[in-house]
This record gives C-alpha cells, structure tokens and sequence, in this order.
C-alpha cells in the first residue's frame, strides 16, 4: 500500500460517478446489518426491498443492484444517493478502499473515473486510516 507515505487529496464534486458500476462491479456490497437499515430508511417491505434493491450474489449475500444503465438503482435522477444517511460502509468510505491504495498506479487509474480524486486539501491520515479500519483493513 502506497499510503500512508504519501499524502492524498480528495474533494467530493457530487458527481456521482462512484454509484456507477465498474466494469468488474455490478453490485454495491454490504455489510452485515446495512440492508435492514436502508430498508426502514425507505420504509420499504421485506418484499418490495428484495425486488427492487437488492441483488442475491453467488454465496446467497446481498448487494445493491446495479440497473440496466449501469447506476446504483438508490442513486436519484439528480446523482444523489437516496439512503445517503444510511448508504453502505462501501459508499462512506470511497475512495479509500484498499485496492485503490496498492499503488499510486491504482489510485490514478481511479481519478480517470473520479474527478474529485486529487483535488481539493489533501485529507488527513487519520482520516483514511479510520476509513480502512471501517472496511477491516
Ligand atoms: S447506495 Fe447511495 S452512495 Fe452507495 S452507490 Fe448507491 S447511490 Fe451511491
């Protein structure tokens, strides 16, 4: 991991860009107790949830699902997360997940499709450091 021995900068434009899918992502992860959440934040049933959020991955989890035009189907027609107070550990903590702190290579391969990646103040450590920690790293 490049980090913590350089410093990074982040500022969020709001564009929306990280709701979308990548092309080796098709699903928004969740952590346990998250779905339950985002649920009663909509006001959603069990039923209505599962059909219409939710995507059964492989090992029978849960993710949120991606549409057909490759958004998170919580993102509103205005790029705004509709769960924003409840979104997922995975959301909270973008761009500073793991795999995108492996190398410098990773992190400016993402700010190709995140423009708020290397703008703005360069964010504190202990910032990131917490992030990683909210993800188990
Ligand atoms: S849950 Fe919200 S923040 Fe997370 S990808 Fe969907 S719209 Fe974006």
């Amino acid at each position: 991991m490049f980090f913590p021995d350089a410093e990074l900068r982040f500022h969020c434009t709001g564009c929306g860009q990280c709701c979308l899918g990548h092309a080796d992502a098709h699903y928004i992860e969740l952590a346990a107790g998250e779905a339950a959440n985002i649920r009663h934040y909509l006001g959603f049933d069990k039923k209505k949830f599962q059909r219409d959020i939710l995507v059964t991955l492989d090992d029978k989890g849960k993710g949120i699902k991606i549409n057909a035009h490759g958004r998170c189907v919580l993102l509103d027609e205005n790029n705004r997360c509709s769960v924003y107070p409840v979104r997922p550990r995975q959301c909270m903590t973008y761009p500073f997940w793991p795999e995108l702190l492996q190398s410098e290579q990773d992190w400016h391969a993402e700010a190709a499709r995140c423009e708020g990646i290397n703008q703005g103040a360069v964010v504190a450590a202990a910032h990131i450091k917490k992030q990683l920690k909210l993800l188990g790293s």
